[in-house]
């Protein structure tokens, strides 16, 4: 069943630069297509906030009734440390330094991926299919893309035509620029170049005997380009014309304009309804990456261990701290940012466990008014969640007022503000209670005071033996304490 509020819905397209109604091609059906990690090392937080945001959206969606169908891919080969196939596969160079095969890596980080996601509370992807478990599709397209003559094979690789596609449709829709502007940004071909034009890209690149990853096709051994392994997976999962298709921004210029232009070229059709671009984690400014710098992993911000951080912070708060800014604003990264909104989230989880012991009253003196309304309104806004927290903050002042009975509240406006807080908190931001369960937990909390106050005896009766022991079987058991002059501290 639809939500009565999913009609008001209105997404922002970067196809068109406008904000639109969302109707999807076939509804209460939705496909959407999110392009996933490159997995030759571990994400970083500006990774993970791309996947978080979507799903953000995902879950918004579900919950307004949609059913909806949702692809993330594993890129697992074929990505080349240059946007322009150039430079060393990122796969096998990483193989080479971990003295690992390929897929050691692919498999190693992949997992990494799945569990940081999973400390987020992202859910998981209806699809997650692999570049290297689509060569077939892949290959399948580069031929179509040929036989309508927007490709071209030169020595066993084959590169897109973007002057002859051009002749046809507009290279640039994504981004508004001209061919000419576009142009500008690459640089001119030289005698080397088995590339007829600058902006000609390659589809599927010849092996040297040395790559360690090659599959035979009809223009000899070789690999696929990084762009053509999203266009051949979403048009098996989500077919030729599909709702949404999402990724950062960074995508946009080079790998989403391709993606549009070989399936384009393939199947006849503009592929994507509606293109969703989230925007960047920075640090003082700058884009997080890990050439920058500046990209620290998500367990690193769990742990504190890292030179940019003044101490851990849990999964739930950088969670709460991600969705406090609007997925197309940009995010800035600071300790008092991420220590402000440990307390704003803490606050919130805390007024959440007050509202489970509310009594209504048969003489109210509170309305919650139209705040349901207004939380809707905030999502439907383009997934506005930072609006939407401020409109969750005035229950939280609601629900604050009626617990010290400065007011009181009726059983139905109760009922709906349960209702209204439970959905938007974590259904729909998909935040979870971490006192209740995981790190921080009053369980946890209360089994290591009770660990650490049998060592502290042992200590006193100078049973270093059973003291060792409890320290090492923690250990053992991922937790590690410390003896400071203050006291036992621990860490998981
Ligand atoms: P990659 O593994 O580099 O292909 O990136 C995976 C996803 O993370 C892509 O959708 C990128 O656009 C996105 N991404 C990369 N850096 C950042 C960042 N600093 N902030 C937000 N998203 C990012
Ligand atoms: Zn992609």
């Amino acid at each position: 069943m639809m939500h009565e509020k999913a009609k008001e819905l209105v997404i922002y397209n970067t196809l068109s630069r406008t904000k639109e109604r969302f109707e999807p091609l076939n509804p209460p059906y939705v496909g959407m297509y999110v392009c996933g990690p490159t997995v030759y090392n571990d994400v970083h937080l500006g990774n993970s906030r791309t996947f978080i945001s979507f799903d953000m959206i995902y879950r918004y969606l579900m919950h307004l009734g949609y059913k909806v169908r949702y692809v993330r891919n594993i890129t697992d080969a074929g990505h080349l440390e240059g946007d322009r196939d150039e430079g060393d596969d990122k796969f096998a160079k990483q193989a080479k330094l971990e003295q690992l095969e390929p897929m050691e890596i692919v498999q190693k980080y992949t997992l990494a991926f799945h569990e940081v996601l999973s400390l987020f509370n992202t859910l998981p992807p209806s699809i997650e299919p692999t570049a290297t478990g689509h060569i077939l599709e892949q290959i399948e397209m580069i031929k179509k893309i040929i036989a309508g003559g927007y490709a071209y094979e030169v020595d066993g690789s084959v590169y897109f035509d973007v002057k002859k596609y051009s002749e046809k449709y507009d290279y640039g829709v994504l981004t508004n620029r001209k061919l000419e502007e576009l142009m500008e940004g690459t640089r001119e071909l030289d005698g080397q170049d088995e590339k007829r034009g600058r902006l000609d890209f390659a589809l599927w690149i010849k092996a040297k005997p040395e790559t360690l990853m090659q599959w035979p096709s009809p223009w000899g051994w070789g690999f696929p380009g990084w762009h053509i392994e999203c266009s051949a997976m979403s048009t098996k999962y989500l077919g030729t014309r599909f709702d949404i298709h999402g990724g950062g921004m960074d995508l946009q210029a080079t790998h989403h304009t391709n993606e549009i232009a070989q399936s384009e070229a393939c199947n006849h059709t503009d592929p994507v309804k509606y293109w969703v671009h989230t925007n960047m984690l920075t640090v003082n400014g700058v884009r997080m990456s890990k050439t920058a710098g500046n990209g620290f992993l998500p367990k690193e911000l769990f742990s504190g261990d890292h030179p940019l951080l003044d101490k851990g912070y849990s999964p739930m708060t950088v969670r709460f701290f991600m969705a406090q800014a609007h997925y197309r604003s940009t995010l800035d990264f600071s300790n008092e940012a991420l220590q402000a909104s440990e307390k704003g989230y803490k606050r919130l989880m805390e007024s959440l466990s007050t509202l489970e012991k509310l009594e209504p009253s048969d003489t109210p003196t509170l309305q919650i008014g139209d705040l349901e309304a207004k939380c809707y309104d905030a999502m439907n806004d383009d997934f506005n969640s930072p609006v939407l927290i401020a409109h969750l903050f005035e229950g939280v002042r609601i629900i604050n007022s009626v617990s010290d009975k400065t007011a009181s509240i009726g059983k139905e406006e109760l009922e709906t503000l349960k209702r209204l807080m439970h959905t938007f908190v974590f259904d729909v931001l998909g935040l979870i209670d971490e006192t209740k369960s995981g790190v921080g937990s009053d369980v946890i909390e209360g089994l290591m005071k009770l660990i650490l106050d049998i060592r502290k005896t042992a200590r006193e009766n100078k049973d270093w033996a059973m003291s060792d022991k409890i320290r090492d079987e923690l250990k053992e058991a991922g937790v590690e304490i410390k003896d400071t002059k203050d006291g036992v501290e621990w860490r998981l």
